[in-house]
Formats: structure tokens, sequence, C-alpha cells
């Protein structure tokens, strides 16, 4: 069990920040997911917690004890790496008990303890091969056995499923959430897949260039993204940003288009934009596509993706492309002209000048 607690933590390297000032907190049993594109400073500060980088400025807590200066096998941590190098010339059962025999368990401890774990991970068959001869995906069980088998009071995994196919990444996911749930021990998860991230947090963190943008379950960073960086880099495709002017409850659009503001996001608009620009954003499964919706496009192309069609619609010419959820048997034709609406419900607005997301004044609904 474990509180990680993260107080304007820092690191620079050089004259280069690779993590700003950040304040973070990792509630005992939960599952936090850092994400964010390459070089956003996730590792960093997954390493910090870990012990195998120094801070620069800052404090860690764990259980509300300062571990900053602390090494790091005198943290109660495990850390899970991508390429988690398995020893070649030990059998998978010496692999994962060798951590139990670098504390000095008996031997009986150790057999018990290696005998839950791989009956929890169901890797029994492969106790007595070496790990030449396991599939990617074996090996990483191993791994995570072996990081499970110390019973640490949290998890430091750094894109532990990086290297492997989507086939094994879909799979050892699945294993991982179970183990934590199983497990419960706090887990820190640093990806820069976004799908993986929604799929097994908690609550992600949204990083980029060394800061925090977001903390927040997956449905809050989807659903309301609190600034542009984070509308486009959750959700694949990101969020439509269409840039307008508003004024008096309507925003114009390019080529014509004029929305009508929700009733619920006019108060929010006048005060927070007044008249002037704004960006409209929604998710594609927030268009209605169809009758005479208040916005025109023109289809550009289409994806099947089984369970529905993913358009790309042209809005206001070939100037932006957007992107709208459809039925799986609705056929456009490239070039159909097409209208559609919002769902009132999913539409957000972001200030141009901040890049940050408004406030809507009055609750929802
Ligand atoms: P990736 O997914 O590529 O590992 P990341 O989000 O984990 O990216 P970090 O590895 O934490 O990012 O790196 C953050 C920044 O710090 C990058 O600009 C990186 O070049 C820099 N950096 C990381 N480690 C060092 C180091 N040992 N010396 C100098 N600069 C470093």
């Amino acid at each position: 069990m474990a509180t990680i607690e993260l107080h304007q933590v820092e690191k620079k390297f050089g004259e280069v920040y690779a993590v700003r000032p950040i304040d973070l907190t990792m509630h005992d049993g939960e599952f936090v997911v850092l994400l964010g594109p390459s070089g956003c400073g996730k590792t960093t500060t997954l390493r910090m917690i870990a012990g195998l980088e120094t801070v620069t400025s800052g404090t860690i807590l764990l259980n509300g004890q300062d571990v900053t200066q602390q090494r790091a096998r005198d943290r109660d941590i495990a850390m899970v790496f991508q390429f988690f190098a398995l020893y070649p010339h030990m059998t998978v059962r010496q692999n994962i008990a060798f951590p139990l025999q670098a504390q000095g368990e008996s031997r009986e401890t150790i057999d018990r303890r290696v005998s839950e774990v791989v009956r929890l991970l169901e890797i029994e068959p492969l106790l007595n091969l070496r790990p030449k001869s396991l599939s990617g995906g074996d090996r990483q069980r191993v791994a995570l056995a072996r990081a499970l088998v110390r019973r640490p009071t949290a998890f430091l995994m750094d894109e532990p499923l990086g290297a492997l196919d989507a086939e094994f990444r879909e799979t050892m996911r699945a294993e991982i959430k179970r183990l934590h749930l199983a497990q419960n021990a706090t887990t820190v998860y640093v990806t820069h897949d976004q799908v993986e991230a929604m799929a097994m947090g908690d609550r992600i963190v949204v990083m980029s260039q060394g800061e925090i943008q977001q903390v927040g379950t997956p449905a809050e960073v989807y659903y309301d993204p609190a600034n542009l960086f984070v509308a486009r880099f959750i959700g694949s495709p990101g969020m439509n940003l269409l840039t307008g002017r508003y004024a008096a409850g309507v925003v114009s659009l390019p080529g014509e288009n004029r929305y009508q503001v929700p009733a619920h996001w006019q108060a929010a608009l006048d005060k927070q934009i007044g008249e002037g620009e704004v960006i409209l954003g929604f998710r594609p499964e927030a268009t209605l596509v169809g009758g005479s919706g208040q916005l025109a496009a023109e289809v550009y192309t289409d994806d099947l993706h089984g369970s529905y069609t993913m358009l790309h619609l042209a809005f206001n010419g070939d100037d932006q492309i957007i992107h709208a959820r459809a039925g799986r048997s609705q056929i456009y034709p490239i070039g159909t002209p097409i209208r559609f609406d919002l769902d009132q419900e999913m539409v957000r607005f972001f200030d141009p000048k901040t890049e940050m997301a408004l406030k809507p004044e009055v609750a929802r609904g």
C-alpha cells in the first residue's frame, strides 16, 4: 500500500528542463498513467520516483515519508522496464526467485511466493525453461512475475509493452490490469500510447514539454480536455477544432457556416470571449450527420472501421479536414455535400489566445 506525492519536483539536465516543477499525488491502490509524446519528461518523472534519478529540487514522499534523498534500493518500489533483462543463464524459476534470494528470504518463503505468482500469471509450464526459448509475451510475463514476487508497495512501469506486437500488447494490457486489481498496489505506468492510457488508467497525467497539462480520469481528459494540446493529443483522431468568431450566441465559421451556441454555453462565451475569436471543439462522435444540420462540409474520404464509418470531411473547401463518425451502413461517395449538427452536450470551446478550455458557467443539462 502506498501513496506517492511529488511536491514541486523538477529536473534539469544542465540548462535543459526535462521536468518543470510538478505537483502530483498518486493515491493508494491507484493506477496512474503518465502519458505524453516522446521527450515530454514522463520517463524522467518515473525515474525520480524510483530513485534512479536525482531531483534538481522538490520533494518526493512515499507514504508521507520524505524519500527524496533515499537510494533506489531502499525505496519499497519495483520497476518494470520495456526491455526487461532476464538473466539468460537462469531458468524462469531462478529468474523469478532471484529478488527474494537477494533479500535473504528462506527457501520455504521463496518457494511459496514463487508458486503464488506463477499461478497468478499462469506461467507454471515455463518454470524450467530459459529466457531464450520464450516468446516476447512470455518473457514479459516472467519479468512481471519477478517484479511482483517482491510484493512492493508500488509498481513503476516504463512502457512495459512497447516491444510487443499488437496482439500481445492487448493480452498483456488486460493481464497487467487484472494483476493490478488482484494486488491493488499503487501503479505508475508510462506510455506514449493514448489508447493504452485510456484503457488502463484510473487517472491519466497528460504531459508535454516537462509540464503537466491535465490530470483526470480517462473520461475527463477525453470529454473535457483542459486545453488544446490535450484536445488534440487524446483521441484517434483528436478533437475537431474549428476557429470562428463569436458574437451574440453565434459562432461564425469559415464557409458561411453559422453555429448557434447551445443555451447553456452562451453566458460563458459572453463573459469569457465577449465578441471575438473562439475555437469550437467536438469529438467525431458528436457529429450528427444528415438532415438539415447547421454546418456544411463535403465528403473527402471514408474509412470503414467495422462497427462504424469514420468520415473525413472537407470543411470550407479543402481548408480543413474534420472527422465525423457515422453508422457502418451509411455510404457517402467522395464529394458528397453533407450537412451535420453537433450533439449539444459534447461541444466544447477554447480561447485561442490562452489555448485553455472555457468553463461552462451553468451546469450542463
Ligand atoms: P521517451 O518516451 O522518448 O522516453 P519521455 O517523455 O520519457 O520520452 P524523458 O526521457 O523523460 O522523456 O526526457 C525528457 C527530456 O529530458 C528530453 O528532452 C530528453 O532529451 C532529456 N533527457 C532525458 N535524460 C537525459 C539525460 N540523462 N541527459 C540529458 N538530457 C536528458
